[in-house]
Formats: structure tokens, C-alpha cells, sequence
């Protein structure tokens, strides 16, 4: 479904991501981890439009996109949960949900965007909830399943999400993962995942990439990595969570 190849992208002269190539196959969870500073985020912007790589190709359902602006990549089929949830916060929950989907308008969708908003609040009914009340009053659990939700009032193919836990409670990252699985589970989601929390990451998906300073130095799927003493060394050493399915 997408396919990344040999991709270069930098800051001036900081060369945040080095010849990173990998796919992500239809109905898949794809894990992205590494640590802080690592180009994990600089990849996943890289892929909806929002930063350019110098180098290489993004390939979308077949169609190459790193030359697409950002809104042509979202109505091609890919949505990005940004980092750190971004929701709009004077605006109510519904809203945020309508926004999500407000290049759908231009094509008279309005009764099926209607139905999409209920569909959002039945998997998470805490935002039904609260669909009147200003976004920025939720706690940080309900903001990020806010942001995942906006994200999917877009009918994504291909879903991007930068570390949903972070800055979460244990319990309530755990709930995050719970309900990333369902979506590929249920809904048949394709994810591309992006986080510190390696364990938990890897535990929900099927393969994973590890990023350090920029390059891909390990790949496989998710048991392998969670079996690779490397791996386990760098990254699941101090974590203690877990997330049961
Ligand atoms: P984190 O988990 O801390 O967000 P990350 O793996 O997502 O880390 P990036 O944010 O993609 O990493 O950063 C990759 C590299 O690019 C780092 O060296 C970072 O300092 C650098 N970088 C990121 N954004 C910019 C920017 N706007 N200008 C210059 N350098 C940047």
C-alpha cells in the first residue's frame, strides 16, 4: 500500500533522515520506534506532505505522492494523527470532528459525514459524551481519541500516528493501544504507528522498523524485534507495561 524508497530529508544541514526505505501492506500495523531525536516524526511528515524529502520515492497505492501537497495527499487516502494530539481547542468535540472531514463537503457528502460523526462517538462514547463541550477542557486520553477520531472523519486508507501515548497515564496509553488495534481489528485500519513506548508499540502490531539518528538499523515483525537482544537492550530494557488485547 506504501512503499518508501531511499528517502533523504533534512533541516538546513542536519540530516534528520538517511536513506529510509520501507512498506506498509494493506490491513497492517507497522510499528516505527527508536528515541528521542531519532527522525521518526520527520518521517511520518515526510509522508503526508508536510516536509519534502531531498531524495527518493513515496509510493501511495501505487501512485508516487512526495511531490503532492499535503491536502492532495489527505484526499488520496492518508491521515496523520499529529504529535502531541494538536486538537483545536476552542472549538467544540463535534467540530473538531467536522473539520476532519471538510474536504469531503465539496462533494455534497454531508448526510454520509453526519453518520461518520455518530460512528466516531459509538467507538468512543466518552466524546458523545462531551460533543458540545470545548475540546481543549478533555483530559489527554479523550484529546488523543479526539485526534484519532478527527483523523478518521477523513475515511483514511492508510492511517499515520505519532506517538499517541506520549505524555499519557500508563492506563490510559494502554486504552490508546487497545483501541489502535481495534481500529485495524474491526474496521480493518492499515497504521502506521510511531513511538517511544516500543514494547506496548510492538506488542499491537505486526512488523516495526527501528530508527536511530535517521536510518533503519533493525526490521521484522513484532515478535522478532521483540526477540532481537539489541532491541530488547535500547528499548524494552526499563519499560514495564504492557498491553493486554
Ligand atoms: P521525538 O520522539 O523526540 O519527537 P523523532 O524520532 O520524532 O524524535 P524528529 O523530531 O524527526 O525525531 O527529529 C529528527 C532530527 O531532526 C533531530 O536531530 C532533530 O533535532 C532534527 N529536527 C527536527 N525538527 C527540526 C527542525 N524543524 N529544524 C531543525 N532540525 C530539526
Amino acid at each position: 500500500m506504501l512503499v518508501l524508497k531511499n528517502i533523504d530529508v533534512f533541516y538546513g544541514n542536519v540530516h534528520a533522515v538517511k536513506k529510509v526505505s520501507l512498506h506498509v501492506d494493506q490491513g497492517e500495523i507497522v510499528a516505527l520506534i527508536g528515541g528521542n531525536g531519532a527522525g521518526k516524526s520527520t518521517l511520518l511528515n515526510t509522508i503526508s506532505g508536510l516536509i519534502r524529502a531531498r531524495r527518493g520515492e513515496i509510493i501511495f497505492e501505487g501512485r508516487q505522492i512526495n511531490k503532492q501537497k499535503p491536502d492532495k495527499i489527505v484526499k488520496s487516502g492518508i491521515s496523520q494523527v499529529p504529535e502531541r494530539r494538536l486538537v483545536f481547542k476552542p472549538l467544540s468535540v463535534e467540530d473538531n470532528l467536522l473539520l476532519g472531514s471538510y474536504h469531503r463537503y465539496s462533494f455534497g457528502k454531508s448526510s454520509s459525514i453526519a453518520r461518520d460523526v455518530e460512528e466516531i462517538f459509538a467507538m468512543f462514547p466518552v466524546l458523545a459524551e462531551r460533543r458540545k463541550q470545548m475540546a481543549g477542557n478533555l483530559s489527554g486520553g479523550e484529546q488523543q481519541m479526539l485526534a484519532i477520531g478527527r483523523a478518521l472523519m477523513a475515511r483514511p486508507r492508510l492511517l499515520l500516528l505519532d506517538e499517541p501515548s506520549m505524555g499519557l497515564a500508563p492506563a490510559v496509553s494502554q486504552m490508546i493501544f487497545r483501541h489502535i488495534f481495534k481500529l485495524r481489528d474491526e474496521l480493518g485500519a492499515t497504521v502506521l504507528l510511531v513511538e517511544q513506548n516500543a514494547r506496548s508499540a510492538l506488542k499491537i502490531s505486526d512488523r516495526g522498523y527501528v530508527l536511530e539518528t535517521g536510518r533503519v538499523i533493525v526490521q521484522g515483525t513484532s515478535r522478532e524485534l521483540m526477540q532481537n537482544n539489541d532491541v530488547q537492550r535500547a528499548y524494552l530494557g526499563r519499560e514495564q507495561e504492557s498491553v493486554s488485547q
